[in-house]
């Protein structure tokens, strides 16, 4: 009890810093530091730890009724070449204990979205939530971000969300007039408090994650469609991590689990993993394209 007392100082502590100040006596500003150490004990650290890599903790709570809250939480990248920050959906619901917190990565999640009030999550969230835990399964149905039958070049191969770690599920693209587009329809999420970083949860049982965007759009649950304006490719880092020249960092999940691109197609082109991170290529039919080549997107149906 001692240590996990010792735990909740340290986060009030680091929240007190990093977040802004609602009064305190609101229910919502008693949620954050829950859902700041759900976000720990998923990454199985703590404040000091991630204090120590120079990285902090958000949390932003953007819907509020009653017990119940819903909002984006992350944890920022460390400065590192290729690191990209951990962000949750989470749902809240205050108990006689405390607060129960379901981060989207957890089992959990569904059942709690299943029972969440309207106000705090659409009838629409809650459907695309289920189908999404659903449907996980092959072909992807995705495109590449970025005009169907337009070229841009793979500067990255397939390598982790955040770098070096596997699975290598994301690729950074650039090109074009930079204008980075939706790989399929879906609802959108802005993750980072500063924007930055867009999650798409699609109803086919993908999720694609987008970062480094400049004049982004904030949705926050709003229904996307395939090709609509996410925002721009840029070396921004609004929640951590490096670019080092305007790219997409283009991510896929298998339902909310971060999956390797090798062997998946979008857009026409299935994706190999070359020895190291961000090396492979692609391949489109008898074409094969490596990193620095180019890519045109087929679109989200081409057989291949
Ligand atoms: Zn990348």
């Amino acid at each position: 009890m001692a240590r996990l007392r010792r735990t909740a100082a340290a986060l009030a502590a680091l929240l007190a810093v990093g977040l802004t100040p609602p009064a305190a006596a609101e229910p919502a500003a008693a949620a954050e530091p829950a859902v700041a150490e759900a976000m720990l004990t998923e990454r199985a650290t703590t404040a000091t730890g991630l204090a120590a890599q120079g990285r902090t903790v958000e949390v932003d709570v953007r819907r509020r009724d009653g017990d119940w809250v819903f909002g984006s939480g992350v944890l920022t990248a460390p400065p590192v070449h290729g690191a990209a920050p951990d962000a949750w959906l989470f749902l809240g619901r205050r108990t006689g204990n405390g607060w129960q917190i379901a981060l989207d990565t957890g089992a959990g999640f569904a059942a709690l979205a299943a029972r969440a009030p309207e106000s705090v999550l659409s009838l629409g969230e809650k459907e695309t939530f289920a189908a999404n835990a659903r449907n996980a399964a092959a072909p992807t149905g995705l495109a590449l971000p970025y005009p169907t039958g337009v070229s841009w070049t793979m500067i990255g191969g397939p390598h982790g969300w955040s770098g070096q770690p596997r699975p290598w599920s994301s690729v950074d693209l650039n090109g074009g007039d930079r204008r980075v587009l939706a790989g399929q329809s879906g609802r959108a999420y802005w993750m980072c408090r500063n924007g930055g970083h867009i999650r798409i949860i699609h109803d086919n049982g993908w999720t694609t994650e987008y970062y480094h965007l400049l004049d982004e759009i904030k949705p926050d649950g709003a229904p996307i469609k395939l090709g609509d304006y996410l925002g721009l490719t840029s070396t921004r880092i609004p929640c951590g991590g490096s670019a080092g020249s305007n790219h997409v960092h283009y991510a896929v999940k298998k339902g909310t689990a971060w999956t390797a691109l090798n062997g998946l197609t979008i857009g026409g082109w299935t994706f190999r993993e070359g020895s190291r991170a961000y090396s492979g290529y692609a391949t489109h039919q008898t074409v094969r394209r490596n990193v620095g080549q180019q890519l045109t997107n087929y679109g989200p149906d081409d057989p291949g």
